[in-house]
């Protein structure tokens, strides 16, 4: 953890102020802790640990492998060094973080104000599970009006949330503003930074916890289901409480070998989201050339562009994802089909962050429990073609073949 006064600004440097974790043999890669429970060498060390009173970071030991464990407290150790928290933990999914997160700082009763644009599964637990489960209720707004977002928190909102990149729309929220109205609130300001990590680091501008689907780009290789929350060292703890803690009575638990595997992913993520971004910004300028309907956060053109330039990190560009709009959900499908099934530029397939293309057409898919008014309140067009740009083949190669298949289907 990083506790010493000289915390690095860059999420890279902090990244490498870590302990390395060599193996259990003097390995170069950590060793996995595969066990389930853990031994203690003294009958009176177990009710110290039951009692809270020793943990695995206060000269204590672990206990159960659905509270921590060794190597999944690595994985969160590096998402917290990246995103600059005092702490992090892992969740079996991105979905399990955000629940896990919510759940640890919201009561019965209590209110969030969360964007209109949210990833379909986040949207459908604040609109419908968490109302009819746990009566805590949501005000959905347009996150960057910052009057509706004041006026929709009342004395029982805890939580103001928001994606740090919209998906699919790709507005960038100003999390400055956010975090300050928040605090005015005397809620907590809960970012997901699935989008964009290394990109924008929400707590540099005053978000108090950060959630991750690591499933996209932070593991880049769509073999795992994984997310993190990252944020206080007390927050973080009382997500493992004995009796309250979400991660360790609701159980959305990490395997230790997933952990060891993605934590290997951590090092190239810089590499892989420059590349991304880079591959994104380019077809994005020719797009935009060409007259398509592209909607990317890096074109001048881009309702937030400037805010992006103001809170993102430049040398890791704008992300990599971009959208196109066909116009129609018909002419969506003909050119996903061409891409795929002609050029072999990517794949039909709902997920992002892959090293590989992948396409989606977010109204019938990824957003499809939205109502078609909400559809169209929170600007998601039938004919949206969510493109989540990879790194495979020469730059020039994609891009030939995404021209010829525009072509073919008429977009250019
Ligand atoms: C995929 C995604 C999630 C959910 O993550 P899972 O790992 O699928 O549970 C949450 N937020 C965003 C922005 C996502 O893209």
């Amino acid at each position: 953890m990083n506790n010493e006064k000289n915390i690095p600004a860059d999420p890279v440097e902090r990244l490498a102020t870590l302990r390395h974790e060599f193996g259990e043999h003097g390995g170069v890669n950590m060793s996995i802790e595969a066990s389930t429970t853990f031994t203690v060498m003294e009958a009176g060390t177990m009710p110290e640990i039951f009692q809270g009173r020793l943990g695995p970071d206060d000269g204590g030991c672990f206990l159960y492998g659905r509270h921590f464990n060794p190597t999944v407290y690595v994985l969160g150790r590096q998402l917290a060094a990246m995103e600059g928290a005092e702490a992090g933990y892992c969740a079996s999914s991105g979905l399990g973080a955000i629940s896990s997160a919510l759940l640890g700082m919201l009561d019965q009763g209590d209110h969030v104000v969360a964007s209109d644009t949210l990833y379909g599964g986040t949207y459908a637990m604040l609109k419908e599970f968490f109302p009819l489960k746990c009566g805590i209720t949501t005000s959905f707004v347009d996150i960057n009006d910052a009057d509706a977002v004041a006026a929709a928190c009342t004395d029982k909102t805890k939580v103001i949330y928001a994606e740090s990149v919209s998906n699919p729309t790709l507005r960038v929220a100003n999390l400055p503003m956010l975090a300050d109205i928040a605090h005015k609130n005397g809620a907590k300001f809960v970012v997901d930074n699935t989008f964009t990590p290394l990109a924008i680091t929400p707590m540099d501008h005053g978000a108090d916890v950060v959630v991750h689907s690591m499933t996209k780009f932070v593991n880049g290789a769509s073999d795992f289901i994984a997310g993190a929350v990252v944020g206080s060292g007390e927050f973080v703890g009382s997500l493992m409480d004995l009796h309250t803690g979400p991660l360790m009575i609701l159980g959305p638990t990490m395997d230790p070998q997933v952990a060891h595997s993605i934590s290997l992913r951590i090092p190239h993520l810089p590499l892989r989201m420059k590349e991304h971004a880079h591959r994104a910004q380019v077809f994005a300028e020719r797009l935009h050339e060409l007259k398509v309907d592209v909607t990317y956060p890096g074109l001048e053109s881009h309702p937030d562009h400037d805010l992006f330039c103001k809170i993102g990190r430049s040398e890791y560009g704008f992300g990599g994802l971009l959208t196109i709009d066909a116009g129609t959900s018909e002419k969506a499908e003909a050119l996903m089909d061409d891409l795929q099934n002609t050029e072999g530029f990517g794949f039909m397939a709902v997920s992002l962050g892959y090293f590989d293309t992948l396409m989606s057409c977010s109204a019938s898919s990824t957003s499809s429990e939205m109502s078609d008014e909400a559809l169209a309140a929170a600007g998601i067009a039938p004919g949206l073609v969510r493109i989540s740009i990879g790194f495979t083949g020469s730059l020039e190669q994609r891009w030939q073949q995404l021209e010829r298949a525009l072509n073919r289907v008429g977009l250019i």
